[in-house]
């Protein structure tokens, strides 16, 4: 089965994408960690790309579009794909189309997580996550734990992202009504969109995508 998660910055994409890895042994492909990766070893389109993240911009289509189809063509056996943050716009729709089509994979389901402008601003204020296993943390909602060890692995090595300020969070809200939200009409079109509500709490909004997934 393979699906997309679609939603602003901050909606909790990531935090359902590694429940599913988890659970369902599908494979999380996060053009924004891809990305990271790239400017964190300091390739050549790392370096192109660095301002742009910073910036809250969308890297160019090409980019990104490459960057999926070099995964979906590497990756076997799994419980399928899940998109994370992409696609983000419709040249990316029709390019992630097009590639499934070419290997003969289905896409099964679009789900979009709603959320609320204010919510997002809290939730990426306080964000960190740990570096080493990815697990997430909210200064608010989940702080790091006392003893400075992360709970699921034990590392102390706590991140937050460059981009996860308030300017920076503005302008990838901007980027994601102007470029990407008309994907919601795009696979509303095409039946395959269901939207479950991302303000629920974690576990509520897990139990809402399973149901959409064994339906
Ligand atoms: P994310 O981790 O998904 O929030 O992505 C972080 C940043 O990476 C975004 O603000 C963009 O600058 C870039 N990015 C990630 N995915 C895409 C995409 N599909 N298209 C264009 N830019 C992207």
């Amino acid at each position: 089965m393979n699906i997309i998660l679609l939603g602003p910055p901050g909606a909790g994409k990531g935090t359902q994408a590694r429940h599913l890895v988890e659970t369902r042994n599908m494979v999380q492909l996060s053009t924004g960690d891809m990305l990271r990766e790239a400017k964190d070893s300091g390739t050549e389109m790392g370096n192109l790309v660095a301002d742009v993240m910073a910036r809250g911009d969308l890297v160019t289509d090409e980019i990104v579009i490459g960057l999926i189809r070099e995964k979906l063509e590497d990756t076997t056996d799994h419980g399928g794909f899940i998109f994370d943050g992409f696609p983000r716009t419709l040249m990316q729709a029709t390019a992630l189309g097009e590639l499934l089509e070419a290997t003969g994979k289905p896409l099964d389901h679009v789900i979009q997580l709603g959320v609320d402008d204010e919510a997002l601003v809290a939730r990426i204020s306080g964000r960190s996550t740990c570096g080493n296993c990815g697990e997430v943390y909210h200064d608010v909602t989940k702080p790091q734990p006392a003893d400075g060890k992360c709970e699921k692995c034990g590392a102390s090595d706590f991140k937050r992202r460059a981009d996860d300020n308030e300017e920076s969070l503005r302008n990838r809200l901007m980027e994601y009504y102007k470029k990407t939200s008309p994907l919601l009409g795009y696979y509303y079109a095409h039946n395959m969109l269901t939207r479950v509500d991302g303000l629920a709490d974690i576990k509520e909004v897990q139990d809402s995508i399973s149901k959409v997934l064994d339906a």
